[in-house]
């Protein structure tokens, strides 16, 4: 056991049975030591690690070197069937849903996800979970993460949850409690109730998806975008309720203006099926990707190019294809030009000395790029009538409704900011946002308003978990479900989008008196300690609020899961610091 208690090389604890998670939580709260669990590391640094590692970002980097117990849960991923009858399947914490490219023990594959074993080995599956499946189960449900549908959640298929409590306790608590209040605090719970041992899914028959992505102009997309429905095409509300899963993906730039629509619904599975599947970036993904990863590398880092530096040297083979696919994009002006001559003398003298030469000319290219990139844009995300038409798909479930397994989180590394808005505000927002993009007359603000990448749309069921941005009591205004926006931020670019691109929608919605909600492993709003604005408006869309800060501290009485970044979040800066934090 003395060796589970220290980390390994990589600086976390590996602990691979719940009796050694619960020895590392005592051993944490007899110390006062701060105590967290990494999942996947698909949310910002700063809501995993027990301080700060540096800047917030999505990266998996390594845990900081403090003091404390960071825990990776890479050797606890069994599972096992509970009730044969009702589909019940325990599964221990450290399990990912699917493969995650970018696990560092280069051991979380698909068959050794829960989503491919179940589907495999019992014919049972879950009803919807993210636009990807690289995370683990725990870190899915900690955050509330979800699909996009208004008839399906795997909120459904959960069931019960073991939770080790900051005294090393371990609590049961499932849907079936003679009253499962509590079970509803569990997702998302942040890591602050404790640390999740299991979780027990009901599990539902494998079912299989048929459906299509159409890239269209906003006047073409399948929904009315931002009316009430016309022409045989009903409003996006309407479209995204009756649409069993569904995602749009708008690319507002101005001249660019495009919306790709994904949606599919349930298919009856035929005896003989073979899935036709989804392709993102059809053709070839990969190198299509790594394009527009590294053009968007030095579009974004144009202030200063040598920050760009080691993500272009990372990719230095593929420059040469970024190269011969410009032209595709037409009337590039100096602009391409530019790039066109920064890329072939990296290829033939290396990135630093393209770096020296670009460097002076790179205000000109900033200028530009409000009339390049919508180029690039059209170049690489062609509408279907420049093409056959919409891209059509057939998969089984699991493996299909995660539509963004095929983007690459090292070669198109994103971040975002996610706002949940009520159902019924769809058309609201969706216009509001139409002319914040549009009313700009600068080409500068408007690009700084809409950002270089896209602007994902979709929804979510209403749920009593206490903390889901889509919680509903079942007679509020949030009984329908909930619409998400959620603008993607290429990670590589040089800005804090929280201070600035994330932070224009937040003040947007708040100034417009939409209530919202944001998810909890995305970027949320940063604010000195103490500073009790945004505290207070987020505590006030959330009815069960002070009863999970409540709860937090009973179960945590030593605070050894309270990390900075949350205290900020619920504003709790008065609760003691764990000793090993009060000594340095
Ligand atoms: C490319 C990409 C696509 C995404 N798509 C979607 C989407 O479609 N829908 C959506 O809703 N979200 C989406 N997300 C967000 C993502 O689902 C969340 O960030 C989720 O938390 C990631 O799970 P993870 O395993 O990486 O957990 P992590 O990010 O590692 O951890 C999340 C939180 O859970 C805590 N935690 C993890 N395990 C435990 C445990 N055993 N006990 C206690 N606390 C624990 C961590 O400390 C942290 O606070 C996406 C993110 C990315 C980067």
């Amino acid at each position: 056991m003395q060796g589970e208690l220290s980390a390994g090389p990589d600086g976390f604890h590996h602990p691979a049975s719940e009796a050694e998670l619960v020895a590392l939580v005592k051993a944490a709260y007899r110390d006062g030591r701060l105590l967290r669990v990494r999942g996947a590391a698909h949310s910002v640094s700063d809501a995993i690690y027990t301080e700060p590692p540096g800047v917030n970002r999505v990266s998996r980097q390594a845990p900081p070197a403090d003091g404390n117990i960071n825990v990776m849960l890479d050797g606890y991923r069994g599972w096992r069937v509970k009730d044969e009858a009702r589909k019940l399947v325990e599964a221990e914490a450290g399990i990912h849903l699917g493969a995650d490219p970018s696990d560092p023990t280069g051991t979380a594959e698909l068959a050794t996800g829960l989503l491919s074993q179940l589907a495999t080995q019992k014919g049972w599956t879950l009803y919807d979970t993210g636009g990807v499946t690289h995370q683990t189960v725990s870190g899915f449900t900690a955050t509330g993460s979800s699909g996009g549908s208004l008839q399906f959640t795997s909120n459904r298929n959960l069931w019960g949850f073991r939770l080790i409590d900051g005294r090393g306790e371990v609590h049961e608590l499932t849907r079936d409690d003679a009253d499962p209040d509590l079970f509803y605090s569990m997702s998302p719970s942040v890591g602050l109730l404790g640390v999740v041992s299991t979780i027990t899914f009901e599990c539902t028959d494998l079912f299989a998806i048929e459906g299509e992505e159409a890239t269209t102009s906003l006047d073409d997309c399948p929904a009315d975008l931002f009316g009430p429905g016309a022409g045989g095409r009903p409003s996006l509300e309407r479209f995204l309720r009756d649409t069993e899963f569904a995602r749009l993906e708008w690319w507002p730039q101005r001249g660019a203006e495009r919306v790709l629509t994904w949606q599919a619904k349930r298919l009856k599975v035929p005896p003989d099926f073979r899935p036709n599947p989804y392709r993102r970036f059809e053709g070839s993904p990969e190198a299509s990707e790594q394009l527009i990863s590294i053009l968007f590398t030095i579009i974004g880092n144009l202030d200063d190019l040598s920050q760009a530096k080691q993500k272009l040297e990372d990719n230095f083979d593929q420059l040469e294809r970024v190269l011969e696919a410009l032209p595709a994009a037409k009337g590039l002006g100096v602009a391409g030009r530019l790039i066109a001559e920064f890329l072939s003398r990296a290829i033939e003298f290396g990135v630093d000395a393209a770096i020296t030469t670009l460097q002076p000319f790179a205000g000109l290219v900033q200028k530009a790029v409000p009339d390049v990139l919508p180029k690039l844009i059209a170049a690489f995300i062609p509408l279907d009538s420049d093409k056959d038409g919409p891209a059509r798909f057939t998969d089984w479930g699991w493996s299909g409704l995660p539509m963004d397994n095929q983007a690459d989180d090292e070669l198109m590394p994103t971040e975002f900011t996610e706002a949940w808005v009520p159902l019924p505000r769809t058309r609201e927002v969706v216009q509001l946002l139409q002319t914040y993009f549009t009313e700009p007359h600068d080409d500068d603000e408007a690009l700084q308003r809409t950002g270089t990448y896209a602007w994902e749309l979709y929804s979510a069921m209403p749920t009593p978990f206490w903390l889901s941005p889509a919680h509903s009591s079942g007679d509020d205004e949030w009984k329908d479900g909930a619409f998400r926006v959620d603008p993607y931020w290429f990670a590589d670019n040089a800005e804090n989008p929280a201070k600035t691109f994330f932070a224009g929608l937040w003040k947007l919605l708040r100034e417009n008196d939409i209530p919202f909600r944001l998810h909890w492993g995305k970027f949320q709003p940063e604010y000195e300690r103490g500073d009790r604005d945004w505290v207070d408006y987020f505590r006030a869309q959330y009815p069960r609020w002070d009863d999970f800060l409540r709860l937090r501290a009973e179960r945590d009485p030593n605070n050894i899961f309270l990390t900075d970044y949350w205290r900020d979040r619920f504003g709790i800066w008065d609760e003691p610091e764990p000793v090993s934090k009060r000594e340095r």
